[in-house]
């Protein structure tokens, strides 16, 4: 178990403030209209998913968000798969659309 936390921790790699790290996500509230810039770390914002998991097939990460405006109290729900390479495979929002 500790070997593999090791290798999980080896595998996101370091350099914090890389661009690289972040993937940003632009979202549209649902009730106000207000855009949101979304900042998904991969080092805290990402989940292993495994072949268990219902996912997608072909995905290898995803993120499980819910974001808050600053003009209204409307939750957004984000839910994004990614594969290997931090691409895209499917996406769902509730309580704003993607821009
Ligand atoms: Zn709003």
């Amino acid at each position: 178990m500790v070997s593999f936390l090791k290798n999980l921790k080896n595998f996101f790699a370091p350099s914090p403030y890389s661009a690289d790290n972040f993937i940003k996500i632009n979202v549209k509230c649902k009730i106000c209209g207000e855009e949101i810039n979304v900042g998904l770390r991969k080092t805290s914002d990402f989940s292993r998913v495994y072949e268990s998991d219902e996912a997608p097939s072909g995905s290898s990460f995803m993120i499980r968000k819910e974001v808050l405006g600053k003009k209204c109290n409307n939750l957004i729900y984000l839910t994004i798969y990614f594969d290997e390479n931090f691409r895209v495979i499917s996406k769902e929002i509730k309580g704003g659309e993607f821009l």
